[in-house]
């Protein structure tokens, strides 16, 4: 990432009265420079996409630097305020991106720090004693630990005085207690996650990748009231490639994943939500039954609580439904639905590119209920043999982006 590394030049460091051309220009080189960086923040981040001019493309603006416009006539007090005011408003807008999508990178040049930094990392509510060691196991060790940062990881065996876990990034480290995570039964997935990956914006600011942990969190608690031992692929702010996320459901032997999503762009309106829950194939033709009942489940319970909010202008498209979506070649196009073994489901609640929708996602009232109705169709799909609203039998064809591949470790404890 870029930091710009010139301070802003003052007005006040020029002679009242008299300004050169040279007073501009210095000014014209910063404002430039700083419109640069605003337009990378905004391609990598996606936000603020239409202020580009040109466009991004790979994350990057597709024209390049900005340069300096030139500067024709003589240079008066207003010409020089007109730049100030420019760069103090563009340095403010650098440090609100900076705050808002980057705990991790940049914010150490952010003047005053970053406002709620500290109090962004969710509660985890869990109780981390009895934490193990791994002098208390003589035989099996649990599949999955949580470290004592709170951080969910699947076990790869002992190591010299500790565990040897994968981390979120995927490399092997080691942890030396954790809570283990043993007899889980279902691992709930918050898509997206970190720095490089923050998945649909709202027009309200709201970030996927935050929603999509609130609701997992919520979740999680759902079922623990419910009795049935849950665990998440991610339990703060940081990334997980999803090879990482479905090795950690199939090291658990959990029955079920649930991945959690918000959709975007926004499809036509309408009066229903446009929920979708993808679903895993045995082959091009045919859908994976229990990953197929465990989507019916899903969507049903999820659309039916969710119309109950009044006055919501939905958003969605034609196909809504429980889909597959498969690559051009045959496979199931979405990583999260083709890398796990065990029995998964991929929800996009609705989308949070929709203002309305935007708006419901930011309430604890949309939580609680989401959440709930995930819970139903889960604790149903454990528990009876009901089956839920029916797949599609068109699938999509979709050949999808790559995730972010960049992923910054994690402190385990
Ligand atoms: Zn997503």
């Amino acid at each position: 990432m870029l930091a710009l590394g010139a301070s802003a030049a003052s007005a006040q460091d020029a002679p009242s009265g008299e300004f050169t051309r040279e007073d501009i220009e210095l000014r014209d080189i910063l404002i430039a420079a700083q419109e640069t960086l605003l337009n990378i923040y905004r391609c990598q981040f996606g936000i603020d996409i239409l202020a580009v001019r040109g466009g991004c493309a790979f994350g990057l603006p597709t024209l390049g630097m900005s340069q300096p416009a030139e500067f024709v006539g003589t240079p008066t007090l207003e010409d020089i305020e007109v730049r100030d005011r420019l760069v103090a408003v563009q340095e403010s807008l650098l440090n609100t991106y900076r705050c808002r999508f980057d705990f991790e990178i940049d914010t150490h040049i952010t003047p005053e720090g970053c406002p709620g930094q500290a109090g962004s990392q969710p509660d985890l509510s869990l109780d981390l004693e009895p934490m193990v060691l791994p002098g208390d196991f003589d035989g099996d060790l649990p599949p999955g630990l949580i470290t004592p940062n709170g951080v969910s990881v699947a076990v790869a065996g002992l190591t010299d005085g500790g565990f040897a876990v994968w981390t979120p990034c995927g490399t092997v480290s080691k942890v030396s207690a954790g809570l283990p995570l043993q007899g889980i039964r279902v691992v709930v997935d918050p898509g997206h996650g970190g720095s490089y990956d923050i998945g649909a914006v709202g027009p309200n600011g709201l970030a996927e990748r935050d929603l999509n942990l609130t609701l997992s969190y919520a979740v999680l608690n759902e079922l623990s009231s419910r009795g049935i031992p849950a665990a998440s692929t991610r339990t703060g702010h940081y990334g997980s490639p999803l090879s990482v996320r479905a090795a950690f459901a199939d090291a658990l032997g959990a029955e079920a994943l649930v991945s959690i999503h918000h959709n975007a762009p926004t499809s036509s309106i309408g009066p229903e939500p446009g929920t979708e829950v993808f679903v895993q194939s045995v082959s091009a033709q045919q859908a994976r039954a229990d990953s197929a009942r465990l989507g019916g489940l899903l969507h049903q319970e999820i659309t039916e609580a969710l119309s109950g909010f009044d006055n919501i202008s939905w958003s969605r498209t034609n196909d809504a439904g429980v889909l597959r979506v498969l690559l051009p070649s045959g496979g199931d196009a979405y990583g999260m639905i083709r890398q796990p073994a065990v029995p998964t489901a991929l929800i996009e609640y609705g989308y949070l590119s929709n203002p309305s929708e935007a708006a419901l996602f930011a309430t604890d009232e949309y939580i609680r209920v989401a959440a709930k109705a995930t819970a139903n169709a889960i604790e149903a799909y454990l528990n009876t043999d009901r089956s839920g609203t029916e797949s599609n039998q068109q699938p999509r064809v979709f050949d999808p982006a790559p995730a972010p591949s960049s992923c910054n470790e994690v402190a385990l404890e």
